[in-house]
């Protein structure tokens, strides 16, 4: 009998890692992007880290009054430009509205987020690729006067929520600070050990390896963009800039893009980009074969392949704006007073997260379709992947899922799906 075509619009590591689950099953797979696999999304530039920590979604009552400390002009990470005020206000108030929902939040997301690395690891060697992942942890580093209470209030908030750390050996922050002092006075510094985190060497790598595996097992891969999907009784149509393909599923992973694809089937959702902004610095000595963030810097440093990557800012300037050359700038500023030699820094790169208000991901089935999506996943997207890709095996194949994955429909945002059958 013939199989049906279950179409993953987005090759992203979302989509690559969905293909590759349903490709083990035995499933028919064609992957649609309009660039080629893990080039065009924030896939591609990640800065690697499996954040096994991150349990907590990001709306928070202290950020809500104080985000204004980590506002671009102050010094911070985030930048919200005037301009784009009256399009965020429906977005930021749904954010707000989500600060009050933080411990029921967490109890949907940590189950997802807590076995990151162990999940990672299974899809790895799944592929035949765990060299991919380190599994030594990472650090958060203080400088400064308030270091070490920093550094302490950490610990103690994490040990609450039972994620494992450890102060960093003493010799490693001699090593830390040797390095940094050599270009900037002396100071207090403190840091924190994450001992269950990891990071992978190369995320595009990661991608390619799904995308491999995946067609190694039949999947294919077009380069299209989707401009609408069609649904109708026997099968959903996905209409793209190269013709008309017919499936009996489609599944949306098209991570910042997604909105108007769901907004086709009469799903409506207040789906942001946050963008972030990469620069490596090739041949560059790590401090440790883990990534470290400089929690008061706003920059994590990630070990690579060959080279470090650096990576910072919140962007909320849309999708299409053109790049900011004063970011890179600060950025490769701050890292030469941490120490690093940036004298062979390569091409900066940016590119999109892609953010609902409360910072939960959007996994389900827009209603009485075979429509699925799996998009929305923040700042954790290659965190995520391995277990998403598992739920939306498990969805698509109309098994109950590992986990409850009610809390992340996108019904949530109040729009009702209208039916959408033609
Ligand atoms: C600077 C930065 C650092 C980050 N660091 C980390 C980290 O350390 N750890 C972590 O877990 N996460 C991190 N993230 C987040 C993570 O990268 C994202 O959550 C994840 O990559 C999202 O994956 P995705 O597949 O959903 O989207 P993407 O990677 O953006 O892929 C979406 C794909 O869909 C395609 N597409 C969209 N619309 C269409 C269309 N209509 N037709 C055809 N193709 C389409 C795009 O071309 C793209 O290839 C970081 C993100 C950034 C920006």
């Amino acid at each position: 009998m013939k199989q049906e075509q279950i179409a993953v619009i987005g090759a992203g590591v979302i989509g690559c890692a969905i293909a590759w689950a349903l490709s083990r099953e035995g499933r028919q797979v064609l992957v649609l992007d309009r660039a080629p696999p893990g080039m065009a999304g924030a896939s591609f530039g990640n800065v690697g880290h499996i954040a096994a920590e991150l349990v907590q979604p990001l709306p928070s009552r202290s950020l809500l009054l104080g985000f204004w400390r980590e506002l671009y002009v102050l010094g911070g990470a985030l930048d919200i430009p005037l301009r784009r005020i009256p399009a965020l206000l429906p977005w930021a108030r749904r954010f707000a509205a989500a600060t009050a929902l933080r411990e029921t939040n967490t109890r949907h997301l940590a189950p997802l987020v807590a076995p990151a690395v162990d999940e990672t690891a299974r899809l790895l060697a799944e592929i035949g690729k765990p060299g991919l992942l380190r599994r030594n942890g990472h650090y958060e580093v203080w400088r400064g006067r308030k270091a070490r209470k920093l550094c302490a209030a950490q610990a103690t908030a994490t040990a609450r929520l039972g994620i494992p750390t450890e102060p960093a050996g003493a010799e490693w922050l001699r090593g830390l600070a040797a390095s940094i002092s050599a270009a900037a006075p002396p100071g207090d510094f403190a840091a924190l050990k994450f001992t269950g985190t990891g990071h992978v060497t190369d995320p595009w790598q990661v991608v390619q390896a799904l995308v491999d595996a995946a067609m190694l097992r039949g999947a294919r891969i077009a380069r299209a963009e989707v401009r609408s999907i069609e649904v109708h009784p026997d099968r959903v149509d996905v209409r793209t800039t190269g013709g008309v393909e017919h499936a009996g599923t489609v599944v949306i992973a098209a991570g910042a893009w997604a909105a108007p694809l769901l907004e086709g089937l009469g799903l409506r959702v207040p789906l942001e980009a946050a963008r972030g902004y990469h620069v490596e610095l090739a041949g560059a000595d790590p401090v440790a074969d883990a990534p470290i963030l400089y929690a008061d810097h706003h920059i994590v440093v990630t070990p690579m392949a060959g080279r470090l990557r650096a990576s910072s800012y919140m962007d909320f300037v849309g999708l299409d704006a053109p790049p900011d050359s004063r970011k890179i700038d600060r950025l490769l500023q701050r890292l030469g007073r941490l120490g690093y030699d940036c004298s062979r820094a390569g091409a900066p790169w940016w590119g999109p997260r892609p953010v609902l208000p409360d910072y939960l991901p959007g996994i389900g089935r827009v209603p009485d379709t075979r429509v699925f999506y799996a998009i929305g996943h923040q700042h954790i997207g290659l965190t995520l992947a391995a277990v998403t890709a598992q739920l939306l095996a498990d969805l698509v194949a109309q098994r109950t899922p590992r986990h409850d994955v009610r809390p992340f429909d996108l019904r949530r945002f109040g729009v009702p799906g209208r039916r959408v059958t033609v």
